[in-house]
């Protein structure tokens, strides 16, 4: 039984994607092998992640070789050959890395790496979008989807709860979200509790299922 690397991740494709991951892992001192079969970019990005080295790894062998075996956690980010993407995610499954993070360019592409073994599939792009466009409706101030089944949002109140506590509001009961931070003008972040008063000019930190959030931020304001 050979041991993993626990914390070490093996990032594969040093396009926009995998950079960005191996960089940030890098300046967050996580351990990082970033590896792409274009000799360009890995020296590029040498100066700034600590160890890339060049590799094609559709081929098992490559990644044998560069002890792909040896990690836990694996990042394939490479979308726009699918061919590619498939391969490598399949051969790591075989390696037994536990942990596949896989990039996907379309819904197809991430139905095929979660049947062959990827524990997460990213959809950069669609994902961006739709965030953008959550923003650019104007009703969120921030939002992120912790699970397709939760969220977290930042808006400002609807009328519904101004000038009351949130008992008096009881917005967890008639919205099924629940309020857990509020940041007066000018100060910062609190945690919420029933006695919290909220007032129109504040911004609210929401939690829920994210139609009931949607629902909960078209509420008037
Ligand atoms: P992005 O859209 O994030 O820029 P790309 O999909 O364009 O990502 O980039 C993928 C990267 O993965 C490219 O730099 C490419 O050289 C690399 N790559 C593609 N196939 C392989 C492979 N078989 N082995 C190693 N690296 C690969």
């Amino acid at each position: 039984d050979r041991k993993k690397k626990n914390t070490a991740v093996l990032v594969i494709g040093l396009g926009r994607f995998g950079a960005a991951t191996a960089g940030q892992l890098d300046r967050l001192d996580r351990e990082v092998l970033a590896v792409d079969e274009n000799m360009e970019l890995v020296q590029k990005w040498s100066e700034r992640i600590t160890h890339a080295v060049q590799a094609d790894v559709t081929k098992i062998e490559a990644l044998e070789q560069i002890g792909a075996r040896d990690f836990r956690t694996a990042v394939v980010a490479v979308g726009s050959s699918i061919e590619a993407s498939v391969l490598i995610t399949a051969n790591l499954v075989d390696l037994g890395v536990e942990q596949i993070w896989a990039k996907a360019i379309s819904k197809s592409h991430g139905k095929i790496l979660e049947r062959i073994g990827a524990n997460h599939v990213i959809y950069p792009e669609a994902e961006a979008g739709e965030r953008v466009a959550h923003l650019l409706s104007g009703q969120l101030l921030d939002f992120v989807e912790i699970d397709p089944d939760f969220a977290i949002v930042k808006l400002h109140p609807p009328r519904v709860l101004a000038g009351k506590t949130l008992t008096e509001s009881g917005v967890r009961g008639t919205s099924k979200v629940t309020v857990v931070g509020v940041k007066k003008p000018g100060e910062s972040f609190t945690f919420a509790t029933a006695e919290t008063l909220i007032d129109s000019g504040d911004e609210i930190l929401v939690s829920g299922h994210p139609s009931d959030i949607e629902r909960f931020a078209a509420l008037p304001k």
